[in-house]
């Protein structure tokens, strides 16, 4: 049976979701409104994100892209639209729209008034010797398997790409607990924000440009990579091979749109770079030649989420428009102005040349581009903006309770504080998207940085620790002094104690190295910890357990009891035959405490009955 509907829309990415809110709260229902989607979970590259974006409140500034996402779909269902899992719309046709359903292994077939098109866009692959070595990925894949599916794909990993994404992924990666050797890039400049690659330098990641990737090197699996130098035409360069030992490779080369399914409609596609390569011809409303048919996203051209969200509603307004001939033409105005506000950047200077050429022109500059050279007044704990560039941003201005910062009235100004009123709170800190602010102040004996923090373990007061610049590479000795939790946004303030004189150059930090020795991986005990203990008289596995915990984690002990056994009769002499295993206690694996609880709740009848039994027989 064909389902006829009002709008389907395919994809549940940033764009599609969007189309859908602004179809259904016009039209004043979503019930014949449908959103397909290829994903396990709705939400599209937002669940991937758990970085906080840039923007304006309006478009969730300083919310991680996931939270986004979450935000999103709760409204579009809150509306009544459908969305459609695990299905994948496989054609257009003249008569009919396919849709393969792989839960239930079935085609569905639809009929639409309107279709729009947000399948988003995929990633571009690089040629190079062992290419297809399992531990070669996409950076999309890299974030799928270790933010949808708490898998990190490795444990070091050389990045190619230093745009926006091969930025993050990097950044995550750490978050992660991985190891990233390098990135490398092939151009002279690093594509992404200033202050994505400010904070994976930090890290001591170094970025190399004019670099490439020979080869990955390995026999079953990545075990290395070679890179090497290259020409202004991108030529390798003899002589300037390095080799890296990686167990992964991570290729954050670019992305191109999705344009299968807009070509099957008929709409007229046309080739342009700087979009990304062939995508379909449209107009400001986002229509296509094709009267009835939309796009919006990475599809129309690949830009970012943000954007993505304005287009998604801009199509949708004039979706509804049409579809009810009522007018949004006040949404749609207000819509277009954002989309002019974000794109008047220098980062968008590739969007507005590949636009110009479909004959849609976004104007640019209008904005402040000085840096502010005042660091204010010495000795007051104040906040220190680095953010050089302009990009589309403003959460410091917003977030900031005296009004402290400004961006210069345009959202693509770089920020400057008015020294008289700030009061040296942080909360700038922790909003700020691209950790680009810090906290300063010069004391008698020593001097205070204020790093933004979103690594685990967070150290306590007085740790020791090495101080790093910007480079990530280390300056001097120092000590955390305080630590200002933000459990909400989880971006911390880390308080360091530095020599007096390197407040500005001192930006991050290493904690102490841990011994790399892990017995027990769940509780993270080394075997130096379980060496020390049995020194100090304790040969007992029960009380080794009992003193460090080992075994304690959700594997039950699977994994460390045989080694820690081994390590008693190592210390001890005793052969591992007359040393006690220890008890075997249930769960033998993590129970989730909801379902212990169902099962309670199951056997409720039987309680209550035994209960009145009882009161009976007595
Ligand atoms: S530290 Fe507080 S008062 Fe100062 S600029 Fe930041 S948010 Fe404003
Ligand atoms: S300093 Fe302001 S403009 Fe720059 S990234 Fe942070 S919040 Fe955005």
């Amino acid at each position: 049976m064909v389902r006829h509907v009002k709008a389907l829309i395919v994809g549940s990415g940033p764009a599609g979701l969007t189309g859908a809110i602004a179809i259904a709260e016009s039209v004043g229902s979503g019930e014949e409104v449908v959103i397909i989607d290829e994903g396990i979970e709705p939400g599209g590259q937002l669940s991937k994100q758990t970085h906080k974006f840039f923007g304006h409140e309006g478009f969730y500034a300083s919310t991680r892209g996931f939270e986004i996402g979450n935000l999103l779909v709760k409204k579009v269902k809150s509306l009544g639209v459908e969305i459609i899992q695990q299905s994948t719309v496989t054609g257009i046709y003249e008569d009919v729209i396919t849709v393969y359903d792989r839960v239930n292994n079935i085609v569905h077939e639809y009929l639409a008034d309107y279709l729009l098109i947000a399948s988003g866009a995929t990633e571009r692959f690089l040629t190079f010797k062992n290419n297809t070595l399992p531990g070669v990925y996409g950076a999309g894949a890299v974030q799928t398997l270790m933010n949808q599916y708490r898998v990190l794909p490795g444990e070091s990993f050389l990045i190619v790409g230093a745009g926006n994404i091969g930025l993050i992924v990097a950044y995550q990666l750490v978050q992660a607990g991985a190891q990233v050797k390098a990135i490398v890039e092939a151009s002279s400049r690093v594509g992404g924000y200033a202050v994505h690659a400010n904070k994976v330098k930090r890290l001591g990641i170094p970025i190399l440009l004019r670099h490439t990737i020979l080869e990955a090197i390995g026999k079953d699996k990545v075990q290395g990579a070679v890179v090497a130098g290259v020409d202004e035409r991108f030529k390798p360069i003899p002589g300037t091979e390095k080799e890296f030992v990686v167990d992964a490779i991570c290729l954050a080369v670019g992305l191109q749109p999705n344009v299968e399914l807009v070509a099957q409609t008929g709409a007229k596609l046309v080739y342009i770079p700087e979009l990304g390569g062939y995508v379909p011809l449209r107009d400001e409303n986002m229509k296509t030649t094709v009267h009835n048919v939309f796009v919006a996203g990475d599809l129309s051209g690949i830009e970012e989420a943000t954007t993505a969200m304005i287009e998604g509603y801009i199509a949708g307004y004039n979706i509804a428009q049409e579809l009810t001939g009522k007018s949004f033409e006040d949404k749609i105005e207000k819509m277009k102005r954002e989309l002019e506000e974000f794109r008047r950047g220098p980062f968008s200077k590739k969007v507005r040349d590949g636009l110009r050429k479909m004959g849609i022109v976004f104007p640019e500059g209008g904005y402040r581009e000085e840096q502010q050279t005042d660091r204010g007044p010495v000795g007051k704990l104040r906040a220190i903006i680095e953010c050089p560039e302009a990009i589309p941003c403003n959460p410091c201005e917003t977030s900031c309770p005296t009004g402290a910062i400004n961006v210069g009235g345009n959202i693509n100004g770089i920020p400057q504080i008015d020294y008289s009123k700030c009061i040296g709170c942080g909360v700038c800190v922790m909003k700020c998207p691209g950790l680009a602010i810090f906290m300063i102040q010069e004391k008698e004996e020593y001097s205070l940085v204020g790093v933004p923090y979103e690594l685990l373990p967070v150290p306590t007061n007085g740790t020791k620790v090495k101080l790093l610049n910007f480079e990530g590479k280390e300056i001097a000795n120092g000590e955390v002094d305080h630590v200002v939790l933000n459990n909400k946004g989880k971006t911390h303030i880390v308080f360091l104690r530095v020599p007096k004189g390197y407040e500005d150059v001192v930006r991050s930090f290493r904690l102490p190295e841990k011994a790399e020795e892990f017995i027990c991986r769940c509780e993270e005990i080394t075997k130096e910890d379980i060496e020390r203990v049995i020194d100090m008289g304790i040969t007992d596995y029960e009380e080794l357990r009992r003193v460090l915990r080992i075994g304690m984690g959700p594997c039950g002990g699977k994994t460390c009891r045989s080694l820690t056994l081994q390590i008693i009769s190592e210390k001890t002499g005793r052969p591992i035959s007359e040393i006690q295993l220890g008890a075997y206690r249930p769960p033998t694996m993590p129970t989730p405490f909801e379902a212990v609880v169902k099962s309670a709740l199951s056997e409720n009848d039987e309680v209550s009955e035994n209960i009145q039994g009882g009161i009976e027989n007595e």
